[in-house]
């Protein structure tokens, strides 16, 4: 927590939550004083503080913690035995129970995946971060925002953090704007008053105005960052994956293998992408700390076996 990106990020929350409240709600509207006042205040402070929890959790949680394996020349995933997997939902531990391994995509591409730094071997969509030093599950990138590599540890509250920041910036930006239409108004009917020296004196914009200049710009940013991995949810793809694409062989009852080799191998249709990163229970995919890949009620999996699309 300690980062400079991290103090950077908790100060721009504060900034804007004390100039919000303080400069624009509490003189324009009387604060908690007043109903429009008060469901503004409590609309802000109950977006604000999502936004800083989903923050917490993807700054603190472990965004993948490879397990140990031994026996490299066997099959990878064979390695690995129930005990591991004992806290995965039966469900989805009977959907990937089939041997996947992600090959490489270079020379003759039909080795498993090694890491040569980490000297172990790599699960399927798992990558190596130079910045953390070691092997992440389902690596999506590293985020300096965050300090952190948004992995499948923590790819659920960094989704979440996204969403709410988006909802807080543009609500921000939602009063901002009416504030600023609202006293225009009053400025204009100050001049034309014969009555100026009866009237309260119009609260101070500079702060406010400071406050535009800087949630206009981090709005349309966090917006498309939230856009991208919308999409990215959706089609139960990484980052890592869209650029560089995926190559995954089954071993099929027979002994054959077969293989696929795309950017959305993971795409097993909407409804199974989205539950897998954000829970069984769609009341729940709003709350951060529920839920998610690892956790009470996770769908996800163990982050080493994933259905592909030879599963479909
Ligand atoms: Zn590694
Ligand atoms: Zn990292």
């Amino acid at each position: 927590m300690g980062s400079p990106t991290v103090l950077l990020v908790l100060l721009i929350f504060a900034t804007m939550y004390c100039i919000i409240c303080l400069d624009v709600v509490n003189p324009w509207l009387g604060g908690y004083q007043t109903a429009q006042g008060c469901f503004h205040l409590l609309t802000f402070t109950l977006l604000m503080s999502m936004a800083l929890i989903s923050y917490a959790l993807t700054v603190t949680r472990d965004p993948g913690p490879v397990p140990a394996y031994d026996g490299l020349g066997s099959q990878p995933n064979d390695g690995l035995g129930d005990a591991e997997c004992g806290d995965v939902d039966a469900g989805v531990k009977a959907k990937t129970t089939a041997v996947h391994v992600e090959v490489k995509r270079k020379g003759n591409g039909t080795a498993p995946r090694f890491c040569s730094k980490c000297l172990a071997y790599k699960p399927p969509r798992t990558h190596h971060c130079r910045q953390c030093r070691r092997c992440v599950l389902k690596m999506d990138h590293h985020c300096v925002w965050v300090a952190n590599c948004v992995g499948h540890g923590n790819q659920k509250a960094f989704f979440l953090f996204l969403f709410y920041t988006t909802l807080s910036l543009v609500y921000a930006l939602y009063l901002l704007i009416s504030f600023g239409i609202d006293m225009l108004h009053q400025q204009a009917e100050t001049k034309t008053s014969s009555f100026q020296s009866h009237r309260a004196p119009l609260p101070s914009i500079a702060r406010p105005c400071f406050a535009g200049a800087l949630l206009l710009p981090l709005s349309m940013g966090v917006g498309s960052l939230f856009a991208w991995h919308t999409r990215l949810v959706a089609t139960n793809q990484t980052t890592i994956e869209t650029y560089e694409g995926v190559r995954v062989r089954k071993t099929l009852a027979s002994g054959e293998t077969a293989s696929a080799s795309h950017s959305r191998v993971y795409d097993v249709g909407l409804w199974a992408n989205v539950t897998s990163i954000l829970g069984d229970n769609p009341p729940l995919w709003f709350v951060p700390w529920v839920g998610g890949p690892i956790g009470p009620g996770s769908a996800a999996g163990d982050g080493v076996r994933f259905p592909t699309r030879l599963d479909l």
